[in-house]
């Protein structure tokens, strides 16, 4: 099969960058699962923006110091200008945050940040994000979205990409062959045994950039999310309790219901102090106490909360629920430009799998749908300003055309769960080898 660009993954990165590309190419989005079947679609808390030009500087160095300063100080600056652009199209989309009785957009806040900046819808602002930029897509005659149809590796050759091998949704192996190809296959929770994000978010894309000596960057840098329902049974996929919750008010307790920390500090300075405190107590998880946060505010505000731990038998109006830390977010990631270019030409990276260094060593609070979306958009203007160039070598009759996929040996890639191991380890080894470099340099 061939294609014009190529978009492996179907979050919202994914998608808004289809819909910033233009309608004359031929665009193939591919996914793991079903489309709704993103960590995008599981997003709580809501989205930053910069909410009016006084905040500028508070939000940066809100970014700036929950990242402990290691960020790229100009993607910082490119993100948090471009999201009232980002927020425009996405009401144009028709997703709807909520807002204050004169129409105004409502702003929430989370840990970390200084003061209320984000928006958001109920408890599913990822959900309203997504679905509403999928149902644009979906109207897109230039774009097909394939299910159920996996990235096994992309095709290369002297540093330039061509294209990926798939398995199909009927377990045939192919290639599909691009012009551009995009990795925008979102996280690593997979890899993990208690993290937020779904299963089979395992980090292909830097397996595949491990294999084909494509540049990654801060990729020990992870982030455990403070408070996840505490569940016994490990199979379980850690169920978030919304940092905004905190934000609104809600407590944490120890054992002995008494308070034991400021819970809008920063997600890694929370997790070491929760951590500290189940030490101390002996016990697998802390209390967290919604019932400051008003009756009618928490059902109104969380009710996708309030209903998931009813499911486990936890009225969240009349009791604590216990919480716990699980993997979360991943900084690091396949290194890209301000353009979302990695280092392989024809490749491109976007959302939670690429690293441009956005986020510094620790993510602040609802920065990452923002950020995702920003540098898809980025990488789409980019993209098309290559494509222009490569149709007009195209018409020269010099190179572009003859983009021929090497011939490449399907066979090796049959035994998917021998690769799927693989992969697993490769990426694994190569987080720890980057933690072990970088506990040497600070010796
Ligand atoms: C529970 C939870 C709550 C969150 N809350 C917030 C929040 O309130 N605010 C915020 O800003 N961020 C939040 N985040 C983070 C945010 O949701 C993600 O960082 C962001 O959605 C990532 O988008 P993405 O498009 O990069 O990846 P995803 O949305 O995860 O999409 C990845 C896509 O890649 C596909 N894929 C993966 N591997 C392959 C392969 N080999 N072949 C084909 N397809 C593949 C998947 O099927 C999927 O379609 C939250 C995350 C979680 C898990």
């Amino acid at each position: 099969m061939k294609t014009d660009i190529l978009i492996i993954g179907s979050g919202c990165a994914g998608l808004y960058m289809a819909m910033n590309l233009p309608r004359d190419k031929k665009i193939t989005i591919i996914t793991k699962k079903d489309v709704e079947s993103s960590d995008s679609y599981l997003a709580q808390g809501g989205m930053c923006v910069l909410k009016n030009a006084a905040d500028y500087d508070s939000f940066f160095e809100d970014t700036m110091k929950a990242g402990h300063y290691e960020n790229d100080k100009t993607s910082v600056d490119i993100m948090i200008r471009s999201s009232r652009e980002v927020l425009e199209d996405l009401l144009s989309y028709g997703a709807d945050f909520h807002r204050n009785e004169d129409g105004s957009l409502d702003y929430t806040r989370e840990g970390g940040h200084s003061d209320k900046r984000i928006v958001y819808h109920k408890d599913i602002t990822g959900k309203e994000i997504t679905r509403n930029i999928l149902k644009e897509v979906q109207k897109l005659s230039n774009v097909q979205i394939l299910e159920y149809t996996t990235m096994l590796d992309i095709i290369s050759k002297d540093n330039k990409c061509y294209g990926a091998v798939v398995k199909n949704a009927d377990d045939s192996i192919t290639t599909i062959q691009a012009q551009v190809t995009v990795l925008a296959c979102g996280g690593i929770g997979g890899l993990y045994r208690h993290s937020t994000n779904f299963r089979h978010l395992t980090g292909d894309a830097l397996a595949v950039a491990i294999k084909h000596n494509v540049k990654l960057k801060d990729v020990d840098y992870i982030q455990i999310h403070p408070t996840t329902l505490y569940s016994e049974r490990e199979e379980d996929r850690s169920f978030l309790i919304s940092e905004s919750v905190r934000g609104e008010g809600a407590h944490l307790l120890d054992k002995n219901m008494n308070r034991f920390v400021n819970e809008l500090l920063p997600r890694d300075l929370l997790t070491a102090a929760i951590r500290e405190q189940m030490e101390k107590d002996g016990t697998e998880f802390v209390w967290e106490d919604l019932r400051p946060i008003p009756k009618d505010e928490l059902l109104a505000h969380f009710p996708n909360i309030v209903e998931h731990c009813k499911e486990m038998g936890y009225d969240v109006t009349k009791e604590c629920i216990p919480v716990v830390p699980a993997q979360h977010y991943f900084m690091g990631g396949i290194d890209v430009n301000h353009q979302s270019k990695t280092s392989m030409d024809n490749l491109y990276a976007i959302g939670e799998t690429a690293c441009n260094g956005v986020h510094g060593k620790n993510r602040l609070a609802s920065n990452s749908l923002l950020e995702s979306l920003v540098f898809a958009k980025r990488a789409a203007v980019d993209m098309l300003k290559w494509i222009a160039d490569a149709r007009y070598i195209d018409n020269d009759k010099k190179s572009i055309a003859s983009l021929t996929v090497e011939e490449v040996d399907l066979n090796q890639y049959k035994d998917t769960a021998k690769l799927e191991k693989e992969y697993k380890d490769m990426v694994l080894d190569v987080i720890e080898d980057f933690r072990r470099k970088r506990t040497e340099m600070d010796v």
